[in-house]
């Protein structure tokens, strides 16, 4: 019995709709799953219908962007409430600025000629919370460059024409809107961040646990985030962090967290119950 508990579906930067992610988690033979959505939950009611149809295990989550001493870091939020209105109100805000960032990289483009329109990437786009792959596929669709990694590469990474910073909620922030939504706070793929330094830090911020697998995890790296998980006493998370074809063939189910750990996961939620969960939390 496994979970996949890092997914991402078209309400952030993944292809598949809330439905076809909980048909694939079926599919696959997966016992529970996690739709952890970029700064948004708005896929959450929609994945845990179709879940249910499909007896698969529904957690609503989310993937916050936040930092710390600069560095940039993802909280995972699971078990949250989604109709929790501080929540709903901060991510609102967040994407509004995500949004302006949008129309910001699109004007820079147009200074050096790159006759891109913000619209054009809304539209492609069609969710809350867009981001640099959703210009890279609006440039694609527009014959302006010929695929996602010449988009990256000429015009939208670090130190290109086309670069705007993200705006990012602090790491203590970003942890307490998750917990004041009934939820529990993970590091996202800390073997991507490469600032162990930050973790003590992290763990002082309120964080309840880390994601010990994850795709981009080799087993040694698995090993040593156990180690830090037992040191500063954090349950163990993981998952495959699938975007649906976005990047070639799809990752759900690839990574495998024994369901044990799911368990540990709700009951520790069950322990920071919401106020506004009032039974409804789906
Ligand atoms: P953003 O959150 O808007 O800054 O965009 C970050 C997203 O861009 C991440 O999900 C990355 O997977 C994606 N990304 C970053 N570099 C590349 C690249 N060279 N090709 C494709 N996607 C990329
Ligand atoms: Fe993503
Ligand atoms: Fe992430
Ligand atoms: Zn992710």
């Amino acid at each position: 019995m496994f979970a996949d508990l890092h997914l991402h579906t078209r309400f952030s930067d993944g292809t598949w709709s809330p439905v076809e992610l909980a048909a694939k988690a079926a599919a696959c033979g997966l016992r529970a799953m996690a739709l952890t959505d970029h700064d948004t939950v708005e896929g959450c009611d929609s994945c845990a219908a179709a879940a249910a149809k499909l007896n698969v295990e529904f957690i609503p989550g989310t993937e916050l962007t936040a930092e710390l001493d600069g560095h940039e870091i993802h909280i995972l939020g699971y078990c949250i409430n989604t109709r929790n209105p501080e929540l709903l109100a901060e991510m609102a805000r967040f994407q509004s600025v995500r949004q302006n960032r949008i129309r910001e990289i699109v004007s820079r483009l147009n200074d050096i000629n790159v006759p891109l329109r913000s619209e054009a990437v809304f539209q492609l786009a069609s969710c809350n919370a867009p981001g640099r792959p959703h210009v890279a596929r609006a440039m694609v669709a527009a014959g302006l460059v010929n695929n996602l990694d010449e988009a990256f590469e000429r015009f939208l990474k670090r130190n290109r024409p086309a670069w705007v910073p993200k705006f990012k909620m602090s790491a203590r922030t970003a942890i307490d809107l998750i917990h004041n939504a009934g939820g529990v706070a993970v590091l996202a793929h800390p073997g991507l961040n490469h600032c162990d330094e930050i973790i003590p830090d992290i763990v002082e911020a309120g964080l309840d646990g880390i994601e010990c697998f994850h795709t981009k995890h080799s087993t040694s790296t698995v090993e040593h985030y156990f180690e830090i998980a037992d040191e500063y006493n954090l349950l163990i998370t993981g998952g495959s962090d699938c975007h649906g074809m976005s990047k070639g063939k799809p990752l759900i189910g690839t990574v495998k967290l024994p369901y044990q750990h799911v368990e540990k996961l709700k009951a520790k939620a069950a322990g920071r119950k919401s106020p506004d969960a009032a039974g409804s939390n789906a």
